[in-house]
């Protein structure tokens, strides 16, 4: 990546510092926080303090200012490192403060977004429900408006940073009747009554991030919580998705090039029948297609990322890039781990928590069989 004739000058420079804070910082972060199975949250602050938290955010709100690129190349250093980690520096930063800055009155932003960037107040974002993944507008929470205040009543599942979120930016039917044109985000604060984590649930991967189930029982909240227009919460929430199904890509090119460059030290060093097991060639081109594979995935990943900061519509571009980086990320960490032989299984190398972790990534942010769906509609 660092001979990329594709990156600018400051986008490679950014990832030689990315890695040094990284490798001095996150690495034993992540190692704790994988080993305990419990979100270290003092990621938060730690990144906002280098400016990484709102790294594509305005300058005005404290953020970074920079390009969609150099958050993808930020979003792969960071999978490779844990996805677990990632994943909650993601529905933070990409999920929770991105309708803030694109849909939130002035208001909402110093309220949300500003904090948000500083690592002062964590958000997560709660749209899937028992009865509503990838069918959005399946939703039951519904708001009903009683003079100045929405009592919201229902159940999101799977909120990430749901044990620990200071706000989770939730859909609810305002207007049951009018489908997808009734549904309005709502921001609604930890502590407030009614509101509540009923459980946290156990997933094969991802085991340092903390998925949850929100319960939400006659919970008022005055009408300044209503984040965008009244009605328009089904569009935004969409629109919003766009932007993180690049950085969903990047975090799974991530996890494949941790995957594959494990293996292959691997293999450099393990011997059978008197040679390293790189020495056959069965072996070796394994690695040769998966470095294609990443770099592949890396170029249309950047390509989604270039048509975001130029302002141009790349719905079908984010879309291919988070299929086809997602689905070969789990191909080559299932082929790595099978290079590993037995020992691929063990948790002596993390082979075997590459391959847990990358099944994620090929369902949320819209499951790949949602994002086939989409592409096809622009061809
Ligand atoms: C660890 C984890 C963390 C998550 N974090 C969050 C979070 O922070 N916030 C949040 O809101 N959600 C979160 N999710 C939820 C995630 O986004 C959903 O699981 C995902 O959108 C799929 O919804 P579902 O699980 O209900 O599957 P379903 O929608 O029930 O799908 C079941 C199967 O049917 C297929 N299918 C459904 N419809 C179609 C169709 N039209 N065409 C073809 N195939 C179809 C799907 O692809 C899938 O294979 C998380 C999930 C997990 C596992």
């Amino acid at each position: 990546m660092m001979n990329d004739v594709t990156l600018t000058d400051d986008q490679r420079d950014f990832v030689t510092h990315f890695r040094k804070f990284a490798t001095e910082v996150l690495v034993p972060m992540a190692e704790k926080a994988e080993a305990a199975e419990a979100y270290p949250l003092e990621i938060f602050k730690v990144m906002a303090d280098q400016g990484y938290l709102g790294l594509a955010f305005p300058e005005k709100y404290g953020g970074s200012g920079l390009d969609h690129v150099t958050l993808s190349l930020m979003f792969e250093e960071l999978g490779a490192i844990s996805a677990g980690l990632t994943l909650g520096v993601y529905c933070h930063m990409v999920l929770a403060l991105t309708p803030f800055y694109l849909f939130g009155n002035e208001d909402l932003k110093q309220r949300y977004l500003v904090p948000g960037i500083r690592g002062e107040k964590i958000g997560c974002w709660g749209i899937t429900e028992p009865g509503a993944g990838s069918d959005l507008a399946a939703i039951s929470t519904k708001a009903e408006l009683k003079g100045d205040h929405y009592h919201l009543t229902g159940t999101k599942i799977f909120t990430t940073n749901g044990t620990f979120a200071d706000y989770v930016v939730i859909t609810a039917y305002t207007n049951k009747a009018a489908g997808m044109k009734g549904i309005t985000l709502f921001v609604v604060d930890k502590g407030t009554p009614g509101f509540s984590v009923s459980r946290r649930i156990k997933t094969v991967g991802v085991r340092c991030s903390e998925t949850t189930e929100l319960s939400f029982d006659n919970v008022k909240v005055p009408k300044s919580q209503i984040l965008g227009e009244l009605d328009r919460g089904f569009y935004n929430a969409l629109n919003s998705l766009t932007g993180g199904r690049i950085v969903a890509a990047s975090f799974a090119v991530g996890i494949a090039r941790a995957a594959m460059e494990q293996a292959l030290s691997y293999c450099r060093q393990r011997e059978q029948f008197g040679h390293p097991v790189i020495q056959n060639q069965g072996v070796s081109w394994a690695f040769s297609d998966m470095a294609t594979t990443i770099d592949a995935a890396r170029l249309l990943t950047h390509r989604a990322a270039r048509l975001a900061d130029a302002g141009k519509p790349h719905i079908k571009e984010a879309s291919m890039a988070k299929l086809f980086a997602t689905e070969n990320a789990s191909k080559i960490a299932a082929q790595a781990m099978q290079l590993h032989g037995g020992y691929g299984l063990t948790e002596e190398y993390p082979a075997e928590r590459y391959y847990r972790d990358c099944k994620l990534l090929e369902i949320g942010e819209g499951t790949n069989q949602i994002h086939r769906n989409m592409i096809v509609k622009f061809l």
